[in-house]
């Protein structure tokens, strides 16, 4: 029985037993009580004569209580058994049948006439302990997300950061010759109420301004010439060419800031800011359709695909700026 509770454990059970009308103290964290231990039969002690042959020593005992029997059952291993098919035979499984015979292991060549313990154990008693478990448990947050008209679409804030909660949960466990075969909760009592995560999300539309979503400033087409260093020199856009039309089209909301010709290689260009940081750039125009000033919408008829300026063939050169510095325009663009 100590094999399975302490000594300590024991005697506090014990000594419960005989003042029953003691209260006892909750169990804390990672604490254990045990609140009871028997045996699945009883064992009695009684007095009679027999011949001293049949008196076991208290190691016989405690060995036919705890495996069932005495005599061990022997197998002789045959030519072609293997390991599994012989635990089979048995009723054991292969790890009962490893343990039952020191240093077999499982890859083990098996010889022919090899002796095997296969003593099927079957415990005369079982120890049976009912333990109550305390433990502290962290509780998940919910998360809430809150529309505000007044924040532009695109932007989100926390407005609440998200705490875990805790809980002390204590459970019954059920435990068999050491192995837990029932747990059970009986009550849980809430530590630290979680903190829920609110999240705002703006759903303000202004015309001129971009919620940061780009479309494709063109009806199809490829990417012929992505950014990067082309020539020794930096290509700071995207090339699209042999689109399905020639219409460019605004990639977000915004308002023209330039649209002309400054005879800098570019042609006919016009720069958008779609006022949330973003800017883009659209050359090489045969010819523009808008004037600085005005609210383009995403999406919209800007001007038509060319080959102004620096260009060796009919094609947009198209640029993104974020906050003043140039970015990959592919990172926008699906
Ligand atoms: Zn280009």
């Amino acid at each position: 029985m100590l094999e399975h509770v302490t000594e300590e454990e024991l005697a506090e059970v014990e000594s419960r037993k005989e003042s029953p009308n003691l209260p006892v103290p909750e169990v804390k964290d990672n604490e254990t009580r045990i609140l009871d231990v028997k045996l699945t039969k009883e064992v009695s002690q009684s007095e009679e004569k027999v011949d001293p042959q049949e008196v076991l020593s208290v190691q016989e005992a405690v060995q036919l209580l705890k495996k069932g029997t005495l005599e061990e059952k022997k197998y002789q291993v045959k030519e072609g058994d293997v390991l599994g098919s012989i635990a089979n035979a048995h009723n054991l499984t292969l790890a009962e049948l490893l343990i039952l015979n020191e240093g077999l292991t499982e890859d083990a060549v098996l010889k022919p006439g090899r002796e095997l313990n296969v003593t099927v154990l079957r415990p005369f008693v079982e120890v049976v302990v009912d333990r109550q478990v305390y433990a502290e448990e962290e509780m998940a947050y919910e998360k809430e997300v809150i529309e505000d008209s007044n924040m532009f679409k695109g932007d989100t804030k926390t407005k609440q950061e998200g705490q875990v909660g805790m809980k002390g949960v204590t459970s019954s466990l059920t435990e068999q010759n050491g192995r837990v075969i029932k747990k059970e909760v009986i009550k849980e009592t809430v530590l630290k109420e979680p903190v829920k995560e609110i999240i705002v999300k703006g759903t303000k539309m202004v015309p001129s301004r971009g919620d940061g979503t780009f479309v494709w400033p063109t009806n199809g087409g490829y990417v012929s010439s992505r950014q990067g260093y082309r020539w020794s020199r930096m290509h700071k856009g995207i090339d699209i060419a042999r689109p399905s039309n020639y219409t460019i089209k605004a990639a977000d909301n915004g308002n023209v800031v330039y649209a002309g010709n400054k005879g800098d290689g570019y042609g006919n260009k016009i720069i958008i800011d779609h006022n949330n940081g973003y800017r883009t750039m659209y050359a090489h125009l045969a010819s523009i359709s808008v004037s600085v000033g005005q609210t383009v919408s995403r999406g919209s008829s800007i001007g038509i695909m060319g080959r102004t300026g620096n260009s060796t063939g009919i094609h947009l050169h198209f640029e993104v700026y974020q906050n003043g510095k140039i970015i990959d325009p592919l990172s926008k663009l699906n």
